[in-house]
């Protein structure tokens, strides 16, 4: 998608730390950290949030959650990391392209909201 701040990342057209990238997706670093590791996972594919997956390749959403694991063994999260996905304007997602927040590195609060 032209207009789209994550497709331009994942093309190299807007510069990102990059952690992990396979034929599905592509992860970097969050601009704004919540947390010591806070990376960005994103389907290549553009789709606009979680409730569009039904556009995409089972494979590119299953590459997603499988690129968590790999992720935090590379941050060594060994303690645990809390993978969050906004959808929709009351979970605040602010960006329109499925992406999958992955957070660790220091002790994570039990309130989720
Ligand atoms: P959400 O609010 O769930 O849509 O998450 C969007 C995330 O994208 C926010 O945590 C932003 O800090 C992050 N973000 C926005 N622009 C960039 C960028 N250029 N590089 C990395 N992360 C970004």
């Amino acid at each position: 998608m032209t207009d789209c701040l994550f497709c331009k990342i994942i093309a190299g057209e807007i510069p990102s730390a990059k952690v992990h990238e396979d034929d599905y997706c592509f992860a970097f670093r969050d601009v704004h950290p919540a947390a010591p590791a806070h990376i960005l996972i994103v389907p290549k594919q553009h789709v606009g949030g979680l409730n569009n997956t039904e556009l995409l390749p089972d494979a590119a959403l299953a590459a997603c959650l499988r690129a968590a694991k790999t992720i935090a063994a590379q941050e060594k999260l060994a303690d645990g990391y809390r993978l969050v996905c906004n959808c929709g304007a009351h979970a605040c997602q602010s960006v329109q392209h499925l992406h999958f927040h992955l957070l660790g590195g220091r002790q994570l609060t039990e309130k989720m909201g």
